[in-house]
């Protein structure tokens, strides 16, 4: 079972020893008789396998950590009910007050907000290593790094084998959140990073019905993560979802080769317009990063597009926007539907104009997230649109 694609269907599944059922159960079940005293004592001790409270542990939840730890190559993954519970759990299951987080942004709203109102109320201090760089960032007190794989919404890299290197060299450990990539297309922890980390709300769960997250690393670093996340947090995901999550990932790799061709045929497309001013899309030659693109991810640079129009106004980028018929206006993006957002007045509404011009999400800047529609019914739609717009 060498391909992801192969692993994407098996890891983490058996048939189930009861029924022989091929789908996994979803376990709906709080607690699990143990027996006997001496076997709930001996499970309780961690000298014997076996469930005891879903909070901690369950076969549903087990068996999609399990796919996710094979597809990341990792020993252990924990799951939670967001990326965002995921995220809490690794800044309060890894750090200490007086540590600090250096990240290279722009990074994800939610996480940026994290460190800035849960962090720093704990004494753990975010520095933004973005602009003087991550070497001249790191102090005797940072303990972690963090960084995207893709960033949102400009769809910038960094280099992760280099950000891994400096912080290994440095004692200090690395966390990539790969939403944006899957492991289809960016396995970090083979450039060297410690823990990888997904909102599964996004393209692994892919059909837009689920809300979980998951962290994939080391067992050690897992075991505090799982330790804090769900034993004292609680952000525990639900087996209903775990479902879900399951399912979807089976067609991961099928989704991400039909995400990355519409965006690759949507962001030539729109790269021909007259009223485009800039298209960002790894995957164009154009991009500032196309050799990094094209070194660190596999298969694709992803289901993600964004431009810039024109007439760099809120009202051209509605004028382009609410004519969309296959485009949904909504945030969020991965789902097998397209989706398309205004960052500026809606996940970058709350970021301060100085920071949103810092990171160019400009009044004329829209976001695509490319469905797995036929590419051409998808460029039709954003032609009529541009065309409507003038
Ligand atoms: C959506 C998202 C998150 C947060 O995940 P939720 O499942 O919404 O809690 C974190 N990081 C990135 C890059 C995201 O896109």
């Amino acid at each position: 079972m060498t391909h992801l694609r192969t692993r994407a269907v098996h890891a983490g599944q058996h048939p189930d020893p009861a029924t022989g059922a091929i789908a996994t159960p979803i376990s709906q079940t709080t607690a699990f008789g143990y027996g006997t005293l001496e076997r709930g004592a001996a499970i309780f001790a961690g000298e014997k396998p076996g469930y005891r409270y879903s909070r901690f542990a369950n076969p549903t939840v087990a068996a999609l950590e399990a796919k996710m730890a094979d597809l990341e190559g990792a020993q252990a993954a924990v799951a939670f009910a967001s990326g965002t519970a995921a995220m809490s759990s690794v800044l309060l299951g890894l750090l200490n007050p007086g540590d600090e987080v250096a990240f290279l942004g722009p990074l994800y709203g939610g996480t940026e907000g994290l460190f800035r109102a849960l962090g720093e109320r704990f004494g753990i201090k975010a520095v933004d290593a973005t602009q003087q760089g991550l070497a001249a960032s790191l102090t005797p007190a940072t303990r972690l790094v963090w960084v995207e794989t893709l960033t949102n919404p400009s769809l910038r890299l960094h280099d992760l084998a280099a950000v891994a290197s400096l912080a290994k060299a440095r004692g200090v450990f690395t966390v990539a959140d790969n939403t944006f990539c899957t492991p289809c297309l960016v396995r970090p922890l083979e450039h060297g990073i410690d823990l990888v980390l997904h909102s599964m709300t996004k393209y692994l769960g892919g059909h837009g019905d689920a809300t979980g997250g998951i962290v994939a690393g080391p067992a050690g670093l897992i075991a505090a993560v799982r330790k804090t996340g769900l034993g004292h947090v609680g952000g525990n995901l639900s087996p209903q979802e775990a479902f879900l999550f399951l399912r979807g990932i089976k067609t991961l790799p099928l989704r991400m080769d039909a995400h990355c061709a519409g965006a690759a045929a949507v962001a030539h497309f729109l790269a021909g317009q007259a009223g485009v001013r800039a298209v960002h899309y790894p995957g164009l030659a154009s991009h500032p990063q196309h050799a990094l693109a094209k070194r660190q991810m596999q298969g694709g640079y992803g289901g993600m597009v964004a431009f810039e129009l024109v007439r760099n106004e809120r009202s051209a980028a509605a004028a382009v926007l609410n004519p969309l018929r296959l485009f949904t206006q909504a945030v969020s993006l991965g789902d097998v539907d397209s989706l398309a957002c205004h960052p500026a007045s809606t996940t970058h509404s709350f970021v301060s104009a100085e920071v949103r011009a810092q990171n160019g999400v400009t009044e004329g800047l829209i976001r695509l997230s490319v469905g797995i529609e036929h590419p051409a019914d998808l460029i039709v739609d954003l032609e009529n649109a541009l065309r409507h717009a003038g």
